[in-house]
C-alpha cells in the first residue's frame, strides 16, 4: 500500500471528513481534520487548503488526497454532518480561515 492510500484509509477509518451544512441555504462546507489543522476542501472546484495541494497539482497534475477522501466519503456515506444555521456562516468561515 502506498503512502497516499494509507493516508486515505486513516481518514476514512477515523471519520475525519466533515460536512458543515448550513440551513436554510443548504450551503456545504467540507473539511478534513488533519494532524495539526483542519483543511478546507471544495470538491466542486477541486480545491483544498492544505500545503500539499499546489505541490501535487504542479508535480502530478492531480489534487491532493483530501479531495479523494471527500469523494470516497460521499460514495460510502462516511460523512460526519454538522448542521448550522445561515446566521453562523460568517463566523464559521472566519474561524476556518484563521485556522489555515
Ligand atoms: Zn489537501
Amino acid at each position: 500500500m502506498n503512502e497516499k492510500s494509507k493516508k486515505l484509509g486513516s481518514i476514512m477509518e477515523q471519520n475525519r471528513v466533515k460536512l458543515h451544512f448550513f440551513e436554510p441555504s443548504q450551503r456545504e462546507v467540507w473539511t478534513i481534520v488533519g494532524k495539526e489543522k483542519e483543511h478546507w476542501i471544495d470538491p466542486d472546484s477541486n480545491f483544498c487548503s492544505c500545503a500539499g495541494f499546489y505541490f501535487e497539482m504542479l508535480k502530478n497534475k492531480k489534487p491532493c488526497y483530501h479531495i479523494n477522501s471527500v469523494q470516497i466519503a460521499k460514495q460510502e456515506k462516511k460523512i460526519d454532518v454538522i448542521k448550522f444555521s445561515d446566521e453562523e456562516f460568517d463566523d464559521f468561515i472566519s474561524s476556518v480561515l484563521t485556522d489555515l
